[in-house]
């Protein structure tokens, strides 16, 4: 792949160096044959003017905690005065301007791609930007987050890194007198409707969500969409419920339980449309209702489960997760067939109701298997990267799921205490055959295996591996990776039964 922008001179970094960075794979491209090159600094004075074009005011406004979802202008450009800063030694000037001036006035400009005049760039997506013309740099965004993305990038290739929060793994580039870019180029994440990763750093203090928001911010994790999937009883409570009607809970072996509802129960169904109308109803600035199973297995396998899912026969594949094949020769799960069932019923009454709104659900344990039918659109499924309860591979699995549904994200995890036990190189975010980009800290092997993970996982989550699975598409990663990820120099039994794990540790 050809280098799309650049700085110069081209000696000081490698192109294979550039083109290791995030943004430098991933951007579908627009590219001119030959961008003219841009001077912004020169024997350690700035040459140029960062002009924010901001004709409403809104991105130079220092943002509160909620305007940053939407916003995070002011911060980001700060960023862009302090690093090209930082980088060159000169002390760059930011000014307001209510307009774009026009090509042939120099500096760099930063601002919407209307503002800018320019176009091509799709705001649903969060895409930028990034020109050089005569004497100009232009960093626009379709939105105000996309201006901030088209910051990061610039930085990024200009070889700023924010490893983790905090100052101590930030990287700054070895300072240059002459700063000068070239390039032209559109770029944008692939996992759009959100990133995110809880890191664990540390506990939750005012210094530790400044670190941590301002580490998402220039890394380009974001959350434009409230992803908002838990574990649901949709209306039903288990404990004052299950006395009076039994039949609305899973039969399990012969025996009504309360592990989980009927998913097929008209009375549930009908439960569940009223519960997730009321969500928003109550919270109208809400975007999404969960439907997703409470946790644990036990699901229904009753008569109207079986008749929703077309089966007959089944057979349990383990843990009493039953598969049977329905009259059209498919191989499907009871538990998918029935609560995706109830997810698209949710989701017709919330898109008459609610127009825009989503119902959200994972494809976890019982229900990874892909229904045999298609999702409403309004079904946005989130496909967790562990307790696959299927015969499928990722892969098969993924591609079903996006001929199902429009909308798929993936819940990936740094670890869980039962897979790894804590033994080095075990846990999930130490597993580097993902790939993450060839970063230089990661090749140096200087960093614990779980913060190496973390660097996976901010470049995965920009990377383009769904693409041809689905229309809309995040990503967010949970389990903070002191749990087990990093390297000890001991080890915690814990109550672990798996006898084999604790003496492969050995010494
Ligand atoms: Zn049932």
């Amino acid at each position: 792949m050809r280098e799309r922008f650049m700085h110069m001179p081209r000696k000081r970094f490698s192109v294979a160096t550039m083109l290791a960075g995030l943004l430098g794979v991933l951007l579908s491209a627009m590219t001119r044959a030959e961008a003219p090159s841009v001077v912004l600094a020169q024997d350690g004075k700035a040459v140029v003017t960062i002009h924010v074009v901001d004709p409403a005011g809104r991105l130079v406004k220092a943002p509160d905690a909620k305007a940053r979802k939407a916003s995070p202008g002011k911060p980001s450009i700060d960023d862009l005065q302090l690093y090209l800063g930082k980088i060159s030694g000169a002390d760059f000037k930011v000014e307001i301007t209510q307009a774009y001036p026009g090509a042939n006035k120099p500096g760099i400009y930063v601002g919407t791609d209307k503002d800018l005049k320019l176009a091509g760039i799709d705001g649903s997506r969060q895409q930028f930007l990034l020109r050089t013309a005569e004497g100009q740099l232009l960093i626009a965004g379709a939105d105000d987050r996309g201006i901030s993305h088209g910051i990061y990038a610039l930085l990024h290739e200009l070889g700023c890194r924010w490893y983790f929060p905090g100052e101590l793994w930030t990287v700054t580039p070895p300072p240059r007198k002459t700063l000068e870019v070239a390039g032209d180029r559109i770029g944008g994440p692939d996992f759009y409707i959100q990133r995110r990763i809880w890191p664990g750093h540390g506990l939750r203090t005012d210094t530790t969500r400044r670190e941590l928001d301002q580490w998402q911010r220039r890394n380009c994790i974001a959350q434009p969409f409230d992803v908002a999937i838990a574990h649901s009883w949709i209306g039903l409570d288990p404990r004052a419920d299950f006395q009076g009607h039994p039949e609305w809970f899973a039969l399990v072996s012969g025996q009504r339980k309360a592990s989980k509802p009927c998913y097929t129960n008209p009375e549930v169904i009908a439960k569940a449309i009223g519960y997730a109308l009321a969500h928003f109803e109550k919270d109208p600035e809400s975007e999404m209702v969960s439907v997703s199973a409470p946790d644990g297995l036990g699901f229904c396998t009753c008569d109207l489960c079986r008749k929703q899912a077309r089966v007959t026969e089944l057979k349990d594949i383990g843990n009493e997760v039953y598969f049977g094949t329905n009259p059209d020769g498919q191989q499907v799960s009871i538990a998918s067939e029935t609560i995706f069932n109830l997810a698209n019923r949710v989701a017709r009454a919330v898109a008459a109701k609610y127009p825009g709104k989503r119902v959200g659900i994972l494809a976890y344990s019982a229900y990874a298997h892909p229904p045999s039918f298609k999702l409403e659109p309004n079904v946005y499924v989130e496909v967790t990267a562990g307790y696959r309860r299927t015969p499928l591979s990722e892969q098969e699995q993924f591609t079903q799921f996006g001929q199902r549904a429009s909308a798929l994200g993936v819940y990936e995890y740094f670890d869980v205490e039962q897979w790894a036990w804590e033994q080095p190189g075990k846990a999930r975010a130490t597993q580097l055959d993902k790939g993450a980009g060839d970063d230089p800290l990661l090749s140096r092997e200087q960093l614990p295996l779980a913060q190496r993970g973390i660097i996976r996982q901010l470049r995965l989550q920009w990377r383009r591996i769904l693409r041809d699975h689905a229309a809309a598409v995040g990503w967010q990663t949970g389990h903070p990776p002191d749990r087990g990820a990093v390297l000890r120099g001991c080890v915690r039994p814990r109550g672990r039964t798996d006898q084999a794990a604790v003496s492969a540790l050995g010494d």
